[in-house]
């Protein structure tokens, strides 16, 4: 594999801008890289060379004319394939949207296009982003680049073994109760979820509206802040875009300094139901984080004893309602049973034959939960616990400047293992579900290797809006963590079989 690749993104992005390499070298020693490894691990849905490497000349181009371009020009990047694409197929893992070509760019990929980042492709996904593991995506699952045998994470295990496997330097996830940080922590990877309304969501196709939001998946916490800059801002698409801006993330993440900090340690995300082996790490890093000069408090969260209840009440009602325009008439898939085609008819055979088992299980749970007479007892309840979670966060926050959890119960598992188990699927949340009832961001961070060698995360949250915090901590661990390492997290990943 060539070292090019093996570099950071913001490594990557200072040779384009001091003419080292240039964008078309780069790109091309990615999609080589896809082409050598994406059939084993199978992170893309879609590989598009010939757009990527045209917006690549394009920057050389502009570059060699001496046009003032944005810091991270000519760098490639993979995107989730639930964001919409003008150049590119646009499926959300399902069926029913089987080669549709979507008529405009979600705001996230204008941006992205808008700084000059040629896009390599679209990541794989549990269908509509429904899952923890790619299973239920109806193209086949990506693999951990760790071990092909083990799942990548979900929803978004396209974007997280797409950047562990090297195939590109950065991509963009979407995280509704953990799609982005679950993954992250299963392959030894960096992922945020802003604060709610901190990146559009307009051209996302959405899940639960209310729990969604775009950000960044990487091998570093620099590299993810410094896409979290490109793609953050107020979008007039988007009505619950927040106004203001947050700030420079690539300015946080470079502040290696938790003196002082109070970071405090979630009673209910620690101990119990949580794996020895990452559990020990988790331990190691608040010593880490403590030897640095950070305080470390416990707090108390005793309403996350409710949060996955609430969240499968809550997003299923969402996905439902949000599922419903998947109805053959105007976009995607359309089957005419035989007999009478009534528009009725229609509908029913396209859903049937275009949703997976996870997405209609979801649509029978939330249109269950909405339905009249039920509707206060289960989504009205289950807002009710939503607003408790909010709670104990501003409880907990009076106490500390940012909170602190392992990102997960356990490291990846095999493929199989909890495909028949939805509850057991669903448990993988645990942790990473409470952030996005409560709007507020978080990070997953590397945190050495647990059980069976494989890797294991930590993950901050902070309050709402104060997004930076969690950069600055975050590098600051990563910092601490090599210096005890000696190397990066991603170099302890054994090499993929056909590439060693
Ligand atoms: N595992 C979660 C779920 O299945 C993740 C969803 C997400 O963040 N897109 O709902």
């Amino acid at each position: 594999m060539s070292d090019l690749i093996r570099k950071s993104a913001s490594e990557q992005a200072e040779l384009l801008r001091t003419g080292q390499v240039s964008s078309v070298e780069l790109t091309q020693a990615h999609l080589d890289r896809t082409a050598a490894v994406d059939g084993d691990v199978h992170s893309y849905l879609h590989v598009g060379p010939e757009a990527a490497l045209a917006a690549a000349a394009d920057i050389d181009r502009r570059r060699a004319a001496g046009e003032q371009l944005h810091q991270l020009a000519g760098l490639p990047i993979a995107v989730k394939d639930n964001l919409t694409t003008t150049d590119a197929p646009t499926t959300s893992g399902s069926k029913i949207l089987e080669g549709w070509v979507p008529p405009y760019d979600a705001t996230v990929v204008a941006k992205l296009r808008a700084a000059g980042m040629p896009i390599l492709g679209k990541t794989n996904l549990d269908e509509f982003a429904m899952g923890s593991s790619t299973e239920f995506s109806a193209y086949g699952p990506s693999k951990n680049p760790w071990d092909l045998g083990r799942i990548p994470g979900g929803s978004g295990g396209g974007s997280s073994s797409v950047v562990a496997s090297f195939q590109a330097p950065l991509a963009i996830g979407s995280d509704t109760g953990g799609s982005i940080r679950y993954p992250a922590f299963v392959t030894g990877t960096v992922g945020a979820k802003p604060t709610y309304g901190a990146v559009s969501r307009y051209g996302l196709i959405a899940l639960a509206s209310s729990l969604d939001q775009v950000g960044p998946v990487s091998r570093n916490v620099l590299d993810s802040a410094l896409l979290q800059d490109v793609i953050a801002g107020h979008d007039p698409h988007d009505s619950t875009s927040l106004p203001e801006s947050l700030g420079s993330m690539a300015e946080a993440a470079k502040k290696l300094d938790v003196k002082g900090m109070r970071i405090g340690v979630i009673k209910q995300l620690n101990g119990e139901g949580f794996a020895a082996g990452v559990s020990a790490r988790f331990n190691e890093s608040l010593q880490l984080l403590q030897q640095a000069g950070a305080e470390i408090v416990e707090v108390d969260c005793p309403s996350f004893e409710y949060a996955i209840a609430a969240y499968y009440l809550i997003l299923p009602a969402e996905a439902s309602s949000n599922l419903a325009k998947f109805d053959s008439v105007r976009f995607g898939l359309r089957v005419t049973p035989e007999g009478t085609p009534t528009i009725e008819r229609v509908m029913a055979a396209t859903r049937e034959a275009g949703f997976g088992p996870e997405v209609k299980r979801r649509i029978i749970l939330g249109t269950y939960a909405l339905s009249s007479g039920y509707y206060d007892a289960y989504y009205g309840s289950a807002q009710k616990v939503r607003t408790l979670i909010q709670r104990d966060f501003d409880a907990a926050f009076a106490k500390a400047d940012v909170l602190v959890s392992p990102t997960a119960p356990s490291v990846a598992f095999k493929f199989g293992e909890k495909l028949d188990d939805p509850l057991a699927m669903y448990l993988n949340d645990i942790a990473t579900i409470p952030a996005n009832l409560a709007g507020i961001p978080g990070i997953a961070v590397p945190n050495g290797l647990a059980e069976e060698n494989m890797p294991s995360g930590i993950q901050f949250l902070a309050p709402a809006r104060e997004d930076a915090r969690l950069y600055q901590v975050g590098a600051t661990l990563e910092k601490l963590h090599e210096d005890v390492w000696g190397k990066r997290m991603i170099d302890f990943a054994p090499e993929l079989q056909e590439a060693r």
